[in-house]
């Protein structure tokens, strides 16, 4: 009750949601016909053409944003988190997502030198072994 309230201040969107919900774009971006872009009746056609460019932009920014490579050595994790430095830098991956990756690949290089040093170890206690005998 009081969001609806404070939404009479400022013109909004005349359109409603896919749930239902009104649209609560605020005058700033209001069509001359009351509707937002996304809703404006008048421009179904552009929507669409826009939806689809929007889709297709988005989806070429995923696709860049997680295309790293193969993640194998530790040369390969030291060019993914220097990648993925630059695109959070440069805009081209969100935030979050980029913190996300640069995490998982703490893990990953936490387990990858966790096993190197394990086979190191095994490799030293087999070369001790021959030795001993
Ligand atoms: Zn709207």
């Amino acid at each position: 009750m009081r969001e609806a309230a404070t939404v009479t201040d400022e013109k909004r969107c005349l359109g409603t949601n896919q749930d239902g919900s009104e649209c609560s774009t605020g005058s700033a971006l209001l069509l001359p016909s009351g509707f937002c872009f996304a809703h404006d009746p008048a421009r179904g056609l552009d929507r669409s053409v826009a939806g689809t460019l929007g889709n297709l932009k988005s989806n070429a920014k995923r696709r860049r944003g997680i295309d790293v490579g193969s993640l194998e050595t530790a040369a390969d994790a030291k060019r993914i988190s220097a990648k993925l430095v630059i695109a959070i830098a440069a805009g081209e991956l969100p935030a979050d997502q980029g913190r996300t990756a640069l995490a998982a690949l703490r893990e990953w290089r936490q387990a990858y030198e966790a096993d190197e040093l394990e086979q190191r170890l095994a490799e030293l206690e087999a070369a001790q072994k021959g030795r001993a005998l």
